[in-house]
This record gives C-alpha cells, structure tokens and sequence, in this order.
C-alpha cells in the first residue's frame, strides 16, 4: 500500500534517515494524497505501460506508480536517497532506480533497455530550477515518449499551455505545442508539500502528437527564430531578427517575408502562432 502521501510519515521516514530536503536538488516532497493519485490518474498509467520518473526523492509518487504501471524506471540525482528508496519501496518488485543526473542520462537507452523500445510515459513531481531543460531534452531526444505528466511551478505551466496574445506565451509554449497537445490537470497549493515551495504549482499533461501540427523545412532555424524574437521582447520582429547573425537575414528580408505573409511589418514575435513561425522560417530560408 502507498502509505507517503501525507505529512506525518514523510517527516518520519525523513528523521528515520536522519535526512532533510535539498535545496540544491530542487526537493519539495508531496504529502497530499489527493494530488498524488490525481498525478496517477492525468497520466493514464496503466498495467501495460512503463513508466520514467523524474526524481523520485523518498519514493512517494513512485509508490503509487508503482501500484498503477507494468514497471517503474525513477531517475535520482541525490545518492544519499538511494537507502531511503530501498526502504520506502520495499514491497514493490517491480521498480528500477538509477542514481544519475536526468540532464545527462540517455533517455533512448533506457526506453531500449527496459521497454523494448515501446513508448514510455513520463511522471514526474520535476525539480522546478531545471525544468524548461527537462522539458526540452524529453521532447528533443527523439526517444519514444507517449505523454509527460509532470508537476511543475504554475507560472511555467501557464507558459506551456498559453497561445498568442497571452502575457505568458514565449518560447517555451512554441516549443511544447510543436511536439505536444499541453493541457493543464490541477493547481496544486504549497501546503500540499514539505518544504513548501514559495511558489503555486500545477500539474500538466503534454500528450505527443504521432504527426507534427506544422510543417517547417528546418526546425533548428525555426527555434532560433522563436528564440530571437522572444529574448528581445519590446523590439519588432524584423529588428530583434535582424540583429542575430547566426539568422543571416536583414531587416529588408523580414520585412518582405512578413509582407508576403499579409502581416504588419512592425509586428511583434508574441503574436505569431506556431504556424506562422514556421511559414516565416520557410521564407526566410528561400
Ligand atoms: N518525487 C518526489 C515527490 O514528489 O515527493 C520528489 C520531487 S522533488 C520536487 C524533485 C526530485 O528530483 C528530488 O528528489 C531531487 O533530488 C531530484 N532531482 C533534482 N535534480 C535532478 C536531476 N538533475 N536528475 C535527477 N533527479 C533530480
């Protein structure tokens, strides 16, 4: 029986190993067992499925994956976690812990090794000062990852979910709705873990697409677009793009391309959708 998910036996297991959480690694453990088995059930684990966890730290979310999946792969930085996870997950057989940073783990080796390269779902309560990197390396890695789950601070989850317009759609919303339909799952408050993070949290799914929603002849030159435009905010378009060398474009070209396009040429990167980007980068690259 998962039996984390509260306060009392978090702060015990924690005095048992004579341990406090890292600030360092991110660590903020969930003692909400509603939020728990809500993580489990956005994720739509099932017996079939193998699941990667991101940071197991005491073993609380991976107790309740490991009640719900086939299998359990938990990736932990923090070695001296490694006794408390013998401990907390003792009567499970059937999770794998890797004592590694996720940052430099191959993600396709592990879903080759343990789940015969059959797409894997990603669970995680995400340590919050590496998560656009996580992110980011989950979708870029080309490994065949199903869906990802993740717990992550409200602010970047806004950012993950939001379309143009929006205050807080950037980059990293391109980024995600290029390989994923991102919905958000729940706010979660602080109190719901030790220590409290001084920030809201939530949760979203980012469910992959099996087929890209655009077409972009070179997506590495799409990024860097997205990227200049968004680093340089305030500036149009045509002026932030032309100011970085490495897009080899002038302020002319822009202007054309967004011309052709039927767009304002002072127009502003944070109200180009997706696809408008990509058409953008097609042109710009002719
Ligand atoms: N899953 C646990 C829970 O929900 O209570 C702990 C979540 S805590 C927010 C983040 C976890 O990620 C910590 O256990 C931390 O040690 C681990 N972590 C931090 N950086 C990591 C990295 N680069 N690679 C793997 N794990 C990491």
């Amino acid at each position: 029986m998962a039996y984390l998910g509260n306060s009392a036996r978090t702060k015990e297991v924690l005095a048992k190993f004579n341990m406090s959480a890292k600030k360092k690694f991110g660590q903020n453990f969930l003692i909400d067992s509603n939020v728990l088995a809500g993580i489990v059930e956005a994720s739509k684990v099932t017996d079939n499925d193998c699941v990667l966890e991101i940071g197991p730290g005491i073993g609380s979310l991976t107790q309740y994956l490991a009640e719900s999946a086939k299998r359990v792969i938990a990736v932990e930085i923090d070695r001296s976690l490694l006794p408390v996870l013998d401990h907390t997950l003792s009567d499970y057989n059937n999770v794998t812990i890797i004592n590694e940073d996720i940052l430099k783990v191959d993600i396709g080796e592990i879903v080759a090794k343990y789940n015969d390269n059959k797409p894997i779902k990603v669970v995680a309560n995400l340590p919050y000062y590496i998560t656009t990197p996580i992110i980011m390396k989950l979708f870029e890695s080309g490994a065949p990852i199903e869906s990802v789950t993740v717990m992550v601070q409200k602010e970047v989850a806004d950012r993950m979910v939001m379309g143009p317009g929006n205050k807080d759609y950037g980059s990293l919303s391109l980024a995600v709705g290029f390989y994923a339909k991102a919905e958000a799952v729940m706010d979660v408050p602080p109190s719901s873990f030790i220590p409290q993070p001084n920030v809201g949290s939530a949760v979203v799914r980012l469910e992959r697409y099996e087929e890209r929603p655009v077409e972009v002849q070179d997506d590495k030159y799409m990024f860097e677009i997205i990227r200049t435009a968004f680093n340089q905010r305030r500036k149009t378009l045509s002026n932030s793009l032309a100011n970085n060398p490495a897009l080899k474009v002038s302020r002319q070209q822009v202007v054309d391309a967004l011309l052709e396009m039927g767009l304002d040429e002072k127009v502003r990167g944070e109200v180009l959708s997706l696809e408008q980007f990509a058409a953008l980068s097609d042109i710009l690259q002719r």
